[in-house]
């Protein structure tokens, strides 16, 4: 009950992500006397498979907004769901063939390099490698390795502190691996998450023949299991991994004791995953940037909309493209909010805000926030 206030407190504004990013997750669980076994059996495994890191390497204002949005927001459908089929064909295909056939061009393997500016400091261009693409505006959706590798080769945007700075950003090492086994496992569930086995690591497996239609006949279980902060796991080599993997199923499910596997695939992500460690917050960016026609997206952009990972990817995405569309023109994409507070909620961060404002205007600002 005593975190319920926090909850309230943080209404993802930039004051309550200053109040609470400079603190760990764990501080903030044992400020509001979590007890050690609610701490250890479910707010820890929850940040360690929703933030992908242990509480004392979470920002507290980034755990109460995940928090938030994946679990209390949604007490009714709060589950780990996977997407039936892969993302790739279920998602990316149509958005592709959409665009295509609005006459956009889509060009993979290209890797930018680089943003052209003109004389008064607006983006021109993007380079990747040699080639350049002239641009009306640019858009950068990458993550924070992806920019921070942007950055530290680029002539342009090292020149600018938002975008140095971001070298104090991080990213959490994951470990994704697929495993096709001689025969097919009962499996209650399609999507579990794990915890408990590694000090510091979460995990998540899913059950693909139930997933994905492609498995459905297989005789075989095929199996997804995947690994966040999996640091001490990327060290070892795939058949040490996939022994590990087999080990960590049994232990969950002892069928798979019985069943061999047949063929697998293993794939490391060194700093794959944004890492919001605490005092993150001070460093990282909007969707405008110092450029004035370029823009930034991915989940690690600040936006008020409230969602998380690939949701707040997606959002953010939005937000940049309307910006574009606001300066050169066109029909902007409606953005649907998140579920709107359920009204005791609405209640008390209303009275908190006041009481808040109150104190803040008869009481000196001396204190750290
Ligand atoms: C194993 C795993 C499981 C996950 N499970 C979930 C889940 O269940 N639910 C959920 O919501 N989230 C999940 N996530 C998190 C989710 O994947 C991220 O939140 C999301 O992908 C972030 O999207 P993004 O667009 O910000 O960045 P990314 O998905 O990292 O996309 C950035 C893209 O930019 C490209 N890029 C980088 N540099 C350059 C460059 N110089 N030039 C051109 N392109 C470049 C990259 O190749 C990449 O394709 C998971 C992540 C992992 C690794």
């Amino acid at each position: 009950m005593p975190l319920l206030y926090s909850l309230l407190d943080f209404d993802n504004s930039p004051e309550a992500w200053e109040r609470y990013d400079k603190i760990t997750a764990r501080e903030l669980f044992k400020q509001f006397g979590v007890s050690s076994r609610l701490y250890k059996d479910a707010f820890e495994p929850m940040l360690l498979v929703g933030l992908f890191a242990p509480g004392e390497q979470c920002s507290a204002a980034a755990t109460l907004g995940m928090l938030y949005y994946f679990i209390l927001a949604h007490q009714a459908n709060f589950d780990v769901v996977w997407c039936r089929g892969t993302v790739g064909e279920m998602i990316f295909k149509p958005w592709v063939d959409k665009i295509e056939s609005n006459g956009g061009k889509i060009l993979t393997n290209k890797r930018v390099t680089d943003i052209i500016v003109n004389n008064q400091g607006t983006a021109k261009g993007v380079m990747c490698d040699n080639e350049i693409f002239a641009a009306d505006a640019v858009i950068l959706g990458v993550s924070i390795s992806g920019i921070k590798k942007i950055v530290s080769q680029s002539k342009v945007l090292n020149q600018y502190p938002e975008f140095y700075n971001l070298s104090n950003l991080g990213g959490i090492d994951v470990l994704a691996t697929r495993l096709w086994f001689d025969k097919k496992v009962d499996i209650p569930l399609p999507s579990n998450a794990c915890f408990g086995f590694d000090k510091t690591t979460g995990w998540t497996f899913f059950d693909l023949n139930n997933l994905h239609d492609e498995y459905k006949a297989l005789s075989g279980s095929v199996i997804e299991a995947d690994f966040y902060h999996a640091n001490q796991l990327l060290t070892m080599n795939d058949e040490q991994i996939i022994n590990k993997v087999h080990q960590d199923l049994t232990t969950c499910i002892p069928g798979f004791a019985n069943a061999k596997i047949i063929d697998s695939r293993v794939i490391k992500v060194r700093q794959g995953v944004t890492h919001f460690a605490p005092g993150s917050y001070q460093y990282l960016l909007p969707a405008k940037s110092p450029i004035p026609n370029l823009y930034l997206s991915g989940d690690w952009i600040i936006t008020n909309h409230g969602s998380w990972s690939q949701e707040k990817a997606y959002v953010t995405g939005l937000e940049a493209a309307n910006l574009v569309i606001e300066q050169l023109g066109g029909n902007p994409a409606k953005i649907i909010p998140v579920e709107p507070d359920e009204p005791h909620i609405q209640l008390g961060r209303v009275i908190n805000q006041n009481v808040r404002k109150i104190m803040n205007d008869i009481i000196p600002q001396f204190w750290l926030p």
